[in-house]
């Protein structure tokens, strides 16, 4: 039986073929010294464009070109965090979050959603957790593993929370703002109360254009700030290699064409991957209304026994049961801070959807048997 992995946090596609040609040209015509800091002129356009055309007044220099959003993030933790200041994360939360701050003066402050509520964040949630020591709200819209997509009256609720603090930056990780099903993404840039000198957007190509690879992000934010960033970028990593820009370019232009094919089969997979969890007892589950993974609670599943005689009392020993006897590997929920859920991707081809939901339902199964 082959390896069925939903663990994965890249898609399974092929990056858009305009982008990776517009690699090979530049390469071929010598594009391979020391580009700007900050990004290519035009590459830093296209991107203010791209936010114009959604009514976002934004500059070219307040765009920075980083290598991939993790650099993005890294980059402002190093820039906006001083010892002992608070990033309030609302969970379940992309764990890369939490890898960062620990390589940050900063520490992580995890404010919990719930599955039962939708993972709905209400405001007075919010005016729970901040404090004069936050300094960082960071949302992720649509989420990470959650998929849930904020409406623009929850981000307007919560700026107004936040404009209470003059300290506060709100930064918005929207790498999956273009991995839709239902409404599309209200860049927190348009809201009501979203203060232009506090607010940050980061976003980048490894999501949307199935571009991980590449090393392609960048942040959008105020001028002063964006600046420093450069700063921070040109002493350690100088900026991203010029021909990865022009496939980023390529890619952001050819953008229609390029992203609606694959929508259409992460669409269809979701399908799949939702009636294959609705077969299974004693499971629930959030609809993902963006990006690509469910994020169910197997619990019920806990503190059961294997047939090879294992003790099933966490949720990476369920996930071992999985992979060691039907090998199929789903992502364990206690590194989004919530264990007792997996994340489960169906950015993998449709058969192995379907293949990978066989497999689970009768693990899980397996395990009620008496
Ligand atoms: N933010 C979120 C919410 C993510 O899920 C990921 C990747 N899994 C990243 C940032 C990192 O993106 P990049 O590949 O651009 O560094």
């Amino acid at each position: 039986m082959e390896i069925i992995s939903l663990a994965a946090g890249s898609s399974y596609f092929k990056s858009p073929t305009t982008a990776t040609n517009a690699a090979i040209t530049a390469l071929q015509s010598g594009q391979t010294t020391y580009g700007p800091t900050e990004g290519i002129l035009k590459l830093r356009r296209a991107i203010s464009s791209k936010y114009k055309a959604e009514g976002i007044e934004v500059q070219p220099e307040q765009v920075l070109i980083t290598p991939g959003v993790k650099q993005a993030l890294y980059n402002l933790f190093i820039t906006l965090l001083r010892q002992g200041d608070e990033v309030v994360v609302p969970t379940p939360a992309w764990f890369g979050f939490h890898e960062l701050i620990r390589y940050s003066p900063g520490k992580l402050v995890p404010l919990p959603t719930h599955l039962a509520e939708g993972y709905k964040l209400m405001p007075e949630m919010l005016s729970s957790v901040l404090t004069e020591r936050s300094r960082i709200l960071l949302l992720t819209n649509p989420g990470n593993p959650t998929g849930r997509i904020y409406t623009k009256e929850e981000l307007e609720a919560l700026l107004e929370v936040t404009n209470q603090y003059p300290n506060l930056y709100v930064i918005c990780d929207e790498i999956y703002d273009l991995v839709t099903y239902s409404s599309p993404v209200t860049c927190i840039l348009t809201c009501k109360g979203a203060k232009a000198a506090r607010t940050v957007v980061v976003n980048g190509f490894s999501k949307s254009f199935a571009m991980s690879g590449w090393r392609l992000g960048f942040i959008l934010g105020p001028a002063d700030l964006v600046n420093k960033c450069i700063d921070f970028q040109g002493a350690t990593l100088s900026g991203v290699s010029t021909f990865i820009q022009e496939a980023a370019l390529a890619a952001l232009e050819a953008c229609d064409q390029e992203l609606a094919p694959m929508l259409e089969m992460l669409e269809q997979n979701r399908e799949i991957m939702r009636e294959g969890l609705d077969a299974i007892p004693h499971v629930t589950y959030f609809l993902p209304e963006g990006a690509y993974y469910f994020f169910p609670d197997l619990s019920y599943y806990l503190n059961r026994t294997s047939i090879t005689g294992a003790q099933l009392k966490t949720t990476p020993d369920l996930c071992r049961y999985l992979r060691t006897c039907y090998n199929l590997e789903l992502a364990p929920g206690d590194s989004f801070g919530v264990p007792g859920h997996v994340r489960m991707s169906f950015a993998v081809e449709t058969h192995r959807v379907k293949d990978a939901m066989q497999r689970l339902r009768q693990g899980l199964a397996l395990l009620l048997a008496d």
